[in-house]
């Protein structure tokens, strides 16, 4: 089986790594630019860091005969200090042009601060503009709330849904149906009331009534682990070294 890692941090691992993952079967891998666990504070350490992960990192994983792409961005944390952010900014249309950079991002709310607000909206535009889609990090307190507002923003400057990857996700903000969770948000209530079917047309017979589907056991539940790994489109764990 050929599988695809949307989303590992390669730069904070070994080649020993990328050996097992060409031995399990990974063929292609994303690696989304972000925290590294110790704030930069310049941002000649940030064009290191994109220079890093758009070259050298995609020359490793070729040696093991892994695709390997990456997303640019400012991330959260960072965007609280204006004097880089600004300078982040500045560099980044050059990052995001460069062959096997596939999305803007991480980017999204960390604290939830105003400038993480303003940085936010800039990559926004910045991947309006280049139509790229956007790799959104949801933050690791009061996730739902930032995760709710994240794709407020994101609507409110037109970006397709389609192009919005909202990772990072837990039990509060994946639908519970899919993961098998018994919990129900009121929202989802009002979704199936609605799409209750119609009642059988007079005359007919109904059909008698499938055996329920065997109903997958939460994954959250049995995995037991690094929930924040959980993506709405993967259930791979979460590979940061630091808190991404
Ligand atoms: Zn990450």
């Amino acid at each position: 089986m050929k599988m695809f890692d949307p989303h590992i941090h390669m730069t904070s691992r070994t080649t020993d790594d990328y050996a097992a993952m060409a031995a399990a079967g990974i063929v292609a891998v994303i690696e989304p630019a972000f925290w590294l666990g110790q704030p930069r504070t310049h941002v000649g350490t940030y064009i290191d860091y994109l220079s890093m992960i758009c070259g050298f990192e995609r020359f490793r994983a070729g040696q093991f005969g892994l695709r390997h792409y990456c997303t640019v961005g400012l991330n959260p944390k960072e965007a609280n200090n204006e004097e880089l952010a600004e300078a982040v900014m500045e560099i980044l249309p050059r990052y995001a042009l460069k062959e096997g950079v596939v999305a803007i991002g991480e980017l999204g709310y960390d604290e939830q601060s105003a400038l993480e607000d303003k940085y936010y909206r800039l990559q926004l535009e910045l991947a309006k503009e280049l139509s790229l889609p956007v790799m959104v990090h949801t933050p690791h307190r009061d996730k739902r709330q930032g995760t709710l507002r994240s794709m407020a923003v994101a609507l409110e400057h037109k970006l397709d849904p389609t192009y919005v990857v909202i990772d990072h996700n837990n039990e509060e903000t994946v639908l519970p149906p899919i993961l098998g969770c018994r919990r129900r948000q009121p929202w989802q209530a009002r979704a199936r009331a609605q799409a209750a079917p119609l009642p059988p047309a007079r005359g007919r017979r109904r059909e008698p009534k499938p055996p329920p589907a065997a109903r997958p056991g939460c994954p959250l539940r049995e995995r037991g682990q690094d929930r924040r790994g959980l993506s709405c489109l993967h259930v791979a764990p979460h590979s940061a070294r630091a808190q991404g």
